[in-house]
C-alpha cells in the first residue's frame, strides 16, 4: 500500500520524503517551522549580503539572476530591483520553449534589466533528452543540469560573484554567500544542490556521438575558476517568505502571462509554462513514484491553508498523473518527433519505467489502462 502524509497529499513513495510517527511528512514539518522565523531579521541579513556584493564603482553587474521567465524568476528580478540591485539576468533556454514561455522572457527584459540568453547546441540537446528519457526516465535531465551550470558559468565569465537563486528545497539554508566562514561555491556544493540523478555528465561521452566538447554548457567551472571569480550565491527563499502563488500574483501585476486554462496534469495556470516537454517529465515522476504535479501544487496550497486535505485529494484523483496527450496545447507526437522517438516507442518506455508495485496490473502482470491510456494507482489515500 502507498502511505500518504496525513496533512498534505504526498505519498511516501516520493524519494527523500519521510513520514514521522504521527504520519506527517518532512515537507509539512519544515513548513511548520517557518512560523518561528523572524522574517524582519532575515531581510536585514539579505540587505547585508547585497551590500557586500554590490559593485562599488558600477563597473560590473551586482549579481547574476538565473531566470527561466517563470513566475518565480520574474519575482526574483522584481525583488532585486526593489533592493536597488543592477542584475545581469541569465536564461538557460528550455528544451522545447513554448510561445508563452518566450513571451514571459520578453516580459523580463522589459522590466529594465540587462539580459543574456544561453541556448545550448540543439542537436546535442535532443540527444541528451533522448538518453535521459530512455536511460533514467527523465527527459528533462539536460535542462535540470543546465539551469545550474549555465548561470555559474556566467558568474565566472562576467566576473560577477553573487548568484541569486530562488527557492531552496532544504529551506533552512541561505546559501554560501550568507555563510561567514565558507562563502565560495565549490563543486561539491554544486553537485549536492544541482543534483544529477545518478547520470553524470562524464558518463555521456561516447554515447550517440557525444564528445567532451559538446558538454561545456553542462559542466561546472573548475574549483580554481570558481575561487578566482569568488563565485557564491544565496537562496532568496531563505531570506523572504516564499510562496509560488503570491510570486505569481506579483509577477502577473508586472506583465507575466498565465495560461487561459489549467496546465495539463496540473491544477493551476501559472507555472511550468515554458517547456513543452514538462508534461512528459511530470508523467514519468507519476509512473515512477505515484505522484504528479497536481500533488505537489495541492500540497503547497494545503500547507498554506488555501485548500482542505479532502478537497485536495479530490483534485488529485481528478487530475494527477493523466497520460500526457498534449502539453501547453501541443500534441505528444509533435513533442516526441524532434527527439526521433515514435509514439509506440514512447509507450514502451513508459511501461518500462512504471512501478508495477504502485499501479494496478492484471493477473498476467500487465498494466491495466483505461481508454485514454491512464494507469491507476493501487490506492489513492490511506485506509480509513
Ligand atoms: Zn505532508
Amino acid at each position: 500500500m502507498i502511505k500518504y502524509c496525513k496533512r498534505c497529499v504526498m505519498p511516501d513513495t516520493k524519494p527523500d520524503l519521510r513520514l514521522d510517527e504521527e504520519g506527517i511528512c518532512n515537507a509539512c514539518r519544515s513548513f511548520e517551522r517557518r512560523k518561528e522565523i523572524d522574517w524582519a531579521i532575515r531581510k536585514k541579513e539579505l540587505v547585508k549580503v547585497l551590500e557586500k556584493y554590490r559593485s562599488k564603482d558600477s563597473s560590473k553587474w551586482d549579481c547574476i539572476i538565473p531566470v527561466s521567465g517563470g513566475k518565480d524568476s520574474t519575482y526574483q528580478v522584481l525583488r532585486m530591483l526593489q533592493f536597488g540591485m543592477n542584475p545581469l539576468c541569465v536564461t538557460a533556454t528550455t528544451c522545447h520553449l513554448s510561445e508563452i514561455g518566450r513571451k514571459n522572457i520578453e516580459n523580463i527584459k522589459n522590466l529594465g534589466v540587462d539580459y543574456v540568453e544561453f541556448s545550448p547546441n540543439k542537436v546535442i540537446r535532443r540527444k541528451l533528452n533522448r538518453i535521459g528519457l530512455i536511460q533514467v526516465g527523465d527527459i528533462s535531465w539536460p535542462e535540470h543540469v543546465g539551469i545550474f551550470t549555465i548561470p555559474v558559468r556566467a558568474a565566472v565569465q562576467y566576473n560577477v560573484p553573487l548568484i541569486i537563486w530562488g527557492e531552496n528545497s532544504q529551506n533552512e539554508y541561505g546559501g554560501p554567500a550568507g555563510d561567514a566562514e565558507n562563502n565560495v561555491l565549490t563543486r561539491r556544493w554544486l553537485e549536492e544542490f544541482g543534483g544529477l540523478l545518478g547520470l553524470r555528465v562524464s558518463d555521456l561521452i561516447g554515447m550517440e556521438g557525444i564528445e567532451k566538447k559538446h558538454l561545456i554548457p553542462y559542466t561546472y567551472p573548475t574549483d580554481e575558476e570558481l575561487r578566482a571569480a569568488g563565485a557564491t550565491g544565496i537562496f532568496l527563499g531563505y531570506y523572504l517568505p516564499w510562496d509560488g502563488y503570491s510570486n505569481a500574483l506579483i509577477s502577473q501585476s508586472f506583465g507575466f502571462s498565465t495560461l487561459n486554462t489549467t496546465v495539463e496534469g496540473s491544477c493551476v495556470n501559472y507555472e511550468n509554462l515554458d517547456n513543452h516537454q514538462t508534461g512528459i517529465h511530470d508523467y514519468f515522476k507519476f509512473i515512477k513514484f505515484a505522484f504528479g504535479r497536481t500533488s505537489d501544487i495541492v500540497s503547497l496550497h494545503i500547507r498554506r491553508g488555501r485548500l482542505t486535505r479532502e478537497d485536495g485529494m479530490t483534485i488529485v484523483k481528478h487530475l494527477d498523473g493523466k497520460f500526457p496527450w498534449t502539453y501547453l496545447g501541443k500534441p505528444i507526437e509533435d513533442i516526441l518527433q524532434p527527439l526521433d522517438i515514435t509514439f509506440d516507442e514512447f509507450i514502451k518506455i513508459c511501461d518500462r519505467f512504471t512501478n508495477k508495485k504502485l499501479f494496478l496490473c492484471d493477473s498476467r502482470g500487465v498494466l491495466i489502462k483505461d481508454k485514454k491510456g491512464n494507469v491507476t494507482k493501487i490506492n489513492y489515500d490511506n485506509e480509513k
